[in-house]
């Protein structure tokens, strides 16, 4: 039965959301992770892409009751970078060979449409591509943001259970993250989106729906995450035995979109300490180091013990596999 659904996955790209379901319910069966390994080096050959991110404020309007960094936790001291240090972190990324930076926030207003551009603008006089993740913004300020030279966007689109996005962002409004993602998909960002896997409420059921999100949108880029629970959260006390369903959440998605980027992700990383050459076995093929100035890095925590990687290089040599020398966009192969 499972080897038949992944036999189907593999040659169509195509599934159905029991079969889905299925597939993640099978918490024995490894076979989905040699599938989804075998078609990402099919797509993707035995190369990686190296992002190097920079997380340049945690100020944040908003109130994600799983988020270390939401608005109502006062122990965080916040913190805003200048574009002098972001510039800093650029030469710092090129020197050690990052090919693509990711610029990373809360949703700080402090941070308005001209000045984003203007950080923008003075990343691109070099030669790296740039990813925004800097929350929600109107149709108007992605499109000027793509025209001073943005390359792509990440926004996750966290759960697809509207009632479990509703209990989970306070003041949001799930209608409007879902038109933010078409939005920047239709500007020509390589666009991408994911989710947490793991809130309390989240049912197998909601999980194989994002999948096919994911599918409908035809994202190029995903990233999943299992919960980690922060201290200073609503969800503090809740379980952080998220990682085996997340990687099966990622390896489906591998399946059902081969040639896109999936990074291995940090959050993975913190649950296990062999959490990225695990996931880098089961589908994906993009790493996301952080490269923000050392006295900011503890500051960004949306989560405790987030882990910051370095040796990447000697790690992914160790299991065959190289930094790739292109900037890493979706059809981007070696
Ligand atoms: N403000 C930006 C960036 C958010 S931080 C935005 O809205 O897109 C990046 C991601 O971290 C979030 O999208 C969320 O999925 C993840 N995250 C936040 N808190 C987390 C937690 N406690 N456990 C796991 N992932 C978390």
């Amino acid at each position: 039965m499972i080897q038949s659904i992944l036999e189907k996955a593999y040659f169509t790209n195509s599934l159905t959301k029991n079969e889905i379901i299925e597939l993640l319910l099978n918490k024995n069966d490894k076979s989905l992770y040699t599938y989804a390994d075998k078609i990402c080096k099919k797509y993707k050959g035995n190369f990686i892409h190296l992002r190097g991110l920079i997380e340049f404020t945690n100020v944040c309007k908003n109130d994600c009751l799983y988020c270390g960094i939401r608005c109502s936790n006062k122990k965080v001291q916040r913190y805003r970078l200048t574009n002098s240090q972001i510039i800093d972190c650029i030469k710092t990324g090129l020197k050690n060979g990052y090919k693509t930076v990711v610029l990373q926030g809360g949703e700080d207003s402090f941070f308005d449409c001209e000045k984003i551009i203007k950080i923008i603008k003075q990343i691109k006089q070099y030669d790296i591509a740039l990813t925004l993740s800097i929350g929600e913004r109107t149709y108007d300020e992605y499109k000027l943001f793509k025209e001073a030279g943005a390359d792509r966007y990440l926004i996750r689109i966290e759960t697809t259970d509207k009632n479990l996005y509703y209990k989970m962002h306070p003041n949001m409004s799930y209608d409007n993250r879902k038109n933010c993602i078409y939005n920047l998909k239709s500007l020509g960002y390589e666009t991408g989106t994911g989710c947490i896997v793991g809130l309390a409420g989240q049912t197998i059921e909601s999980l194989a729906q994002d999948i096919l999100f994911f599918k409908e949108v035809n994202a190029d880029m995903i990233g999943i995450g299992p919960f980690i629970p922060h201290p200073e959260t609503p969800l503090a006390n809740e379980s952080n035995d998220n990682f085996d369903l997340a990687l099966r959440v990622m390896a489906v998605t591998r399946l059902l979109l081969p040639d896109i980027n999936i990074p291995a992700t940090t959050a993975m990383e913190t649950l296990r300490p062999d959490g990225r050459i695990i996931a880098l076995k089961s589908g994906a093929n993009v790493i996301m180091d952080n490269i923000t100035l050392a006295e900011f890095k503890n500051k960004y925590e949306i989560y405790p013990d987030k882990k910051s990687s370095n040796r990447t290089k000697e790690t992914l040599q160790k299991i065959g596999l190289f930094p790739s020398s292109t900037k890493g966009f979706r059809s981007d192969n070696h």
